[in-house]
């Protein structure tokens, strides 16, 4: 049977919502996150997030700009896998596929939305000199620029 709004629970469930929109919940969380306590539930919460990812994500790639072989997730941020949006920004997942990552849970869904965003995988390095819009624009004028022999 569905639980309607006025049961115990609900109502418990949305005085908690409402506590943690306020100001004074605002703060609790703040606190406990910078707290050691919250720390490591967060570094746990990350970790069992990308545990699920390791299964579906390659573990390792070759960077297509520079040949370094990359890895995803690694220690080294100068060896870790940076995933490119490669769809002109028109891909679901803004900002850094990485982040997005730490804080969903590789549920069929949410594979099915990673997968749809196709993202390349390249070297930081690579993928900082790499802009997101227009790109084979810019990388025609700086083919022609690089190559351009002056005189
Ligand atoms: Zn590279």
């Amino acid at each position: 049977m569905k639980e309607t709004d006025s049961s115990p629970s609900a109502k418990r469930k949305e005085t908690r919502r409402k506590y943690w929109q306020s100001e004074k919940g605002k703060e609790s969380r703040k606190r406990y996150l910078q707290s050691d306590k919250g720390k490591e539930a967060q570094r746990k919460s990350v970790r069992q997030h990308l545990d699920g990812w390791k299964k579906i994500i390659l573990e390792k790639a070759i960077c297509p700009g520079c040949g370094k072989v990359i890895f995803f997730n690694s220690k080294v941020r100068d060896n870790t896998i940076a995933f490119d949006h490669r769809k002109d920004g028109s891909e679901v997942i803004k900002g850094t596929p990485a982040k997005w990552l730490y804080c969903h849970l590789a549920t069929p869904e949410n594979i099915e939305i990673w997968e749809s965003c196709d993202f390349g995988m390249l070297c930081h390095k690579c993928n900082r000199s790499l802009p997101t819009n227009n790109r084979v624009e810019w990388l025609q004028n700086m083919l022609k620029y690089a190559t351009n022999k002056a005189g």
